[in-house]
């Protein structure tokens, strides 16, 4: 006989809902979720390999201080200790939390509720700012809150489905099944790929737009002209229900279109059969991911994107609105509970003095920090001048996944006091550590997450822990009350979604957009049963589908702002590092691999890491097929395998991000990513960098 439990599959953030089985022999198996409606049943190769993953090679099973094994108690002991140390001599900017997407959404509370609420400094960043902090600034500037209007629903309403800067077939792969599902079944649907490379995604598009990268800006602003010029804007919406259209259809107006075709890339043709589709074919969505956030002008993107679909009120109704794909798990719980340094909890904003006030009364805290923290890039840039002096990472692995990597690595070796919480003994960010603390992983924790679609899901337990392994939540709590603060005695998973659910309803009679209040006094059956659900949620238990399709914005005067943008210089190529590269995943790996590279059907897809780059390219450089090829930046370089095709773009180089050095020498291309980010958002640019390339010279 086995046991099934339903759980949410932990790597991207399409969310899928899967049934766990184990067996009188302990052996998992996976299954899709068929009542879940994220995927109704499907999951990708990922998803489908998750049992082959969850083995207990390489974890860490034990606290250790200094490379020895420690008690929990006098692991937790000391690191209560040096944060309380460390602030009291140098103040609460001196600490720092770094933590991750793949946190669940209660550990991430109780993560925030400590550094904000009770250290006193906003200091807490997450490895979701390299994700999509661009589209939480944009729909902030935009909607007046951090909000994702849609539903993965809308996607197969659409008539005209547009994938800017999104690989969805390897990245978000069973919204893909949905999509290619949908199409299928009305062939009149249309669907666009703007993507400097010809992905798999493009199987299913009706037209290609190898865009130049960072020619995103430029293209919608073109659009944004070419409807006004057209006629075609929904002018009643605009006065009713926003402001700055002028300002920001003068500045598109101002770009020429020689000036787009330039900076898209594009030809003539190409851009007017695409404004054409877009002005005649209202039921339309712009999906947007990576290839938008990851940008030195990631937030203006966003933007340029929302304000086509504010001028054709194209927002808030059954297939029609911009959408941004979260890529991790939980990058979305994180946001609703202030995991990003300039948030806080519960939708709130930092910068707001009566939000401040709310969330510091409802916790009943001593402090709560005043301004934003750190965010990322800056925070390691802090912690390599000697201001973080004591910092704790969770559930990620910044010596790999960060730009300028090798720097990240000495800044966190020259940190005087460094904690990880992780599941493995070995990773590059772990041998940095001062004290190690295990942590539970998927399949052994409980708690919720929420995927792009807003739906909350519980990820149950199913599996026993390992060895002395606690839940991160646990660790934080336990530390929180041994810095000698109150409000940290939580039992369960449960509590805190509940403190977390009355915190969104707080004074608040619901008239913000994140509310779920109505589980403020969950119990723990109740919260073991939890329905997959989209926030937000009403006291008479009715949840909102769509948001603004009734034209109310969260800025004080309820209307969207259009915002006027400048369109950037799309090259960053110079002197000798004259071509581009650009970062992304391939379909069966997963961040740093180190669950994804435990399954040798998931490593067969592609057992190395690549250089895609156009045959002329190839050819000018001497660059052979399959030998080895050399990329490098001003910050460092990679040795991987050509791939010479034509599916990549004339002066661009796409390599994957997975690899590090464990895997294979040289590898980690996080190395050749600069520290440059999007002015707003802070997100770093991990796409359009400066290299050169040519054949790897072993001697
Ligand atoms: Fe998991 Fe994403 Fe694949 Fe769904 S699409 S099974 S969430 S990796």
């Amino acid at each position: 006989m086995s046991i099934e439990t339903k759980t949410t599959c932990p790597y991207c953030g399409v969310g899928c809902g899967v049934i766990a089985k184990v067996d009188d022999t302990g052996k998992v198996s996976v299954a899709g979720d068929p009542d879940h409606p994220a995927n109704f049943g499907r999951l990708c190769s990922k998803g489908s390999a998750l049992a082959e993953t969850i083995d207990l090679d390489g974890r860490l099973l034990f606290p250790e201080i200094a490379g020895e094994r420690a008690e929990w108690d006098e692991a937790l002991d000391l690191v209560a200790k040096r944060f309380g140390e460390t602030v009291t001599e140098h103040g609460p900017d001196s600490v720092a939390f770094y933590v991750s997407g793949q946190l669940l959404t209660e550990d991430y509370y109780v993560a925030n509720k400590l550094m904000k609420g009770f250290i006193g400094s906003g200091n807490i960043d997450t490895n979701s700012r390299l994700c999509m902090s661009s589209s939480v600034a944009g729909h902030r500037r935009a909607f007046g809150s951090d909000t994702v209007p849609g539903t993965y629903e809308d996607l197969e309403l659409a008539d005209l489905v547009i994938l800017t800067g999104s690989n969805l077939a390897w990245c978000h792969p069973v919204l893909y099944q949905r999509l290619a599902a949908a199409k299928s079944a009305r062939p009149f649907m249309k669907i666009v790929v703007i993507d400097p490379r010809r992905t798999m995604t493009c199987d299913i598009a009706d037209m290609h737009l190898a865009i130049r990268p960072d020619g995103d800006v430029a293209l919608f602003m073109g659009l944004l002209a070419h409807l006004a010029e057209s006629n075609a804007l929904d002018r009643a919406y605009i006065a009713t229900h926003t402001t700055g259209f002028e300002n920001a259809v003068t500045a598109a107006a101002s770009l020429s279109f020689d000036d787009v075709m330039e900076r898209s890339g594009l030809a003539a043709e190409q851009l007017r059969a695409f404004f054409r589709l877009f002005e005649t074919v209202e039921k339309s969505v712009t999906c947007y991911s990576q290839g938008v956030n990851q940008s030195a002008s990631g937030t203006d993107k966003v933007n340029a994107i929302i304000n086509c679909h504010l001028a054709t009120g194209r927002i808030g109704r059954p297939g029609m609105g911009p959408f941004s794909l979260t890529g991790q798990p939980n990058a979305m719980g994180g946001r609703e509970v202030g995991g990003l340094a300039n948030m806080l909890a519960a939708h709130m904003a930092i910068e707001d003095r009566q939000d401040r006030d709310r969330v510091q009364r409802f916790w009943g805290s001593p402090v709560i920090a005043e301004r934003p923290g750190l965010k990322a890039v800056d925070m390691f840039r802090a912690v390599a001048e000697g201001r973080i002096k004591a910092l704790w990472i969770m559930a990620t692995n910044p010596v790999v996944s960060m730009p300028d990597a090798d720097a990240v690595a000495a800044a966190i070796k020259s940190c005087p006091f460094v904690v990880v919480s992780d599941v493995l003994r070995e990773t590059d960010t772990t041998r940095h550590a001062d004290i190690l603390l295990p942590s539970l992983g998927w399949g052994e924790k409980d708690g919720t997450v929420t995927n792009s679609e807003r739906r909350i899901s519980r990820q149950r337990r199913f599996l026993p822990a390992p060895g002395e392994a606690k839940a991160d939540w646990w660790q934080m709590a336990e530390v929180g009350r041994r810095m000698g603060f109150q409000g940290f005695d939580f039992r369960s998973p449960a509590d805190i979604f509940g403190e977390h659910a009355a915190l969104s309803a707080f004074e608040n009679e619901g008239s913000r957009d994140f509310d779920i209040g109505a589980f403020s006094r969950i119990d723990g059956d109740t919260y073991q049963d939890l329905a997959p659900f989209q926030w937000p949620v009403s006291r008479e238990g009715t949840t909102r589908t769509r948001f603004f399709a009734d034209g109310d914005f969260y800025h004080p005067d309820g209307k969207a702002r259009f915002m006027t943008i400048q369109a950037p210089e799309t090259s960053r190529t110079n002197g000798r590092f004259g071509l581009t590269l650009n970062t992304g995943r391939i379909r069966d790996q997963w961040h740093t691999m180190t669950r994804t590279g435990k399954s040798a059907r998931l490593s067969g897809h592609m057992a190395e890491p690549f250089a895609e780059i156009h045959p002329r390219d190839a050819m000018e450089r001497g660059i052979r097929s399959a030998a080895l090829v050399e990329v490098e930046s001003p910050h460092g370089s990679v040795v991987v395998r050509a791939l010479i095709t034509e599916r990549q773009a004339r002066g661009s180089i796409f390599v994957p991000m997975h690899w590090n050095d464990q895997f294979a020498a040289k590898a980690r291309i996080d190395a050749l990513v600069p520290a440059v980010t999007d002015p707003v958002s802070g997100q770093p640019a991990s796409k359009n960098i400066a290299i050169t390339a040519r054949p790897f010279d072993a001697a």
